[in-house]
């Protein structure tokens, strides 16, 4: 659970110069090798950690890994693991289980479109009517019609994440590729028009910009135009999925440095689920190299407490990550101060 209070939180994930500039203040080593910082740090680690020692904070789940687009910065293309999306049978286990485990998050989406899948809104419905206080998804906006902008409304979606990042159709189309930009723009006009008509503040849109070099001259006209009429708009840095996929990261690829120095979060907060049942290390494993568990034959529990978990846990503590797989080449930057 999130003790920082929420609208800090906001302000540091949503205000593009405030992230910008702690992203390039944690890169630096008068930070990262300061004692004070350390001893912070150290502290939030111990906290979460044991916080979440029985069980994840959140769930990813995989609804499908079956995606329209074929997008620059994606692995997706490349992606060897087979293509399915998750059976209602295995969701409502898996579901069930996070009920009764006071889990309060789930995000539904790994690689794939999530509205690929025909029972999306009826999974969101079906965690709601778990108690899930918080579910969110990712999506590229292009099979948002009207009739599954009313579902999802319907559904009680908490969140929803729209990857967009462009201003122009033509910077657009270099980047996600296959996709139509103009009937991504009309669904997200029709949606944020239904949801003043029904009056309804469900789902929160978030609207993505993942900056690099083929985008970054549109920032801040992307900023300015959207910040009016959707509720937030989040500028991420991109990462290239752990040496796979050979992008430039222009002036990201000095800035992370994280890693060597303090452990990446996720092996303590959250548990990916591929769409069969597996457990995966996290969001970077596109072809599921590094695989935890089965949620087929066992229990989040029993996969979030085995030793494959805790031996990643403890290189990640003692900074000794280079000899695992993924990890050793990740670039992924995840926060412990959200927590
Ligand atoms: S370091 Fe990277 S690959 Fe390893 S768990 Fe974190 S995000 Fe995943």
């Amino acid at each position: 659970m999130a003790t920082i209070d929420n609208r800090l939180l906001n302000f540091i994930l949503y205000n593009y110069p405030t992230k910008k500039f702690i992203n390039w203040l944690l890169s630096k080593n008068i930070i990262i090798h300061n004692q004070f910082y350390k001893y912070f740090l150290n502290k939030k680690i111990d906290s979460v950690s044991k916080q979440y020692k029985y069980n994840p904070y959140s769930l990813r789940i995989e609804n499908t890994n079956i995606c329209n687009g074929q997008c620059f910065m994606c692995p997706y293309p490349i992606m060897k693991r087979s293509k399915g999306t998750m059976s209602k049978d295995l969701y409502k286990k898996i579901i069930n289980q996070a009920e009764k485990l006071k889990i309060n998050y789930i995000n539904l989406h790994n690689f794939g479109e999530p509205l690929m899948d025909k029972d999306f809104s009826w999974r969101v419905k079906y965690a709601k009517s778990k108690n899930i206080s918080r579910v969110s998804t990712n999506t590229n906006g292009t099979l948002l019609t009207p009739k599954t902008a009313q579902n999802i409304i319907n559904s009680g979606l908490d969140e929803l994440y729209i990857s967009l990042d462009a201003f122009t159709k033509k910077t657009y189309q270099k980047i996600r590729i296959g996709l139509n930009y103009y009937l991504v723009i009309k669904n997200i006009n029709y949606l944020i028009n239904l949801k003043k008509k029904l009056k309804t503040n469900k789902p929160k849109i978030i609207l993505d910009f993942l900056e690099f070099n083929l985008n970054k001259h549109e920032t801040k006209k992307f900023i300015k135009y959207w910040q009016k009429s959707v509720d937030q708009v989040c500028i991420s840095q991109i990462h290239d999925w752990t040496n796979k996929k050979k992008l430039n990261l222009g002036f990201f690829a000095n800035n992370y440095v994280e890693f060597s120095q303090s452990p990446c979060r996720l092996p303590f907060t959250e548990m990916l689920i591929n769409w069969d049942g597996t457990v995966s290390i996290c969001c970077q494993d596109i072809d599921g190299e590094v695989i935890l568990g089965d949620t087929n034959k066992e229990s989040i529990t029993e996969i979030w407490q085995n030793e494959k978990y805790q031996k990643i846990r403890q290189k990640h503590l003692s900074l000794k990550t280079n000899n695992l797989k993924l990890c050793q080449n990740c670039k992924l930057r995840t926060f412990w101060w959200t927590f």
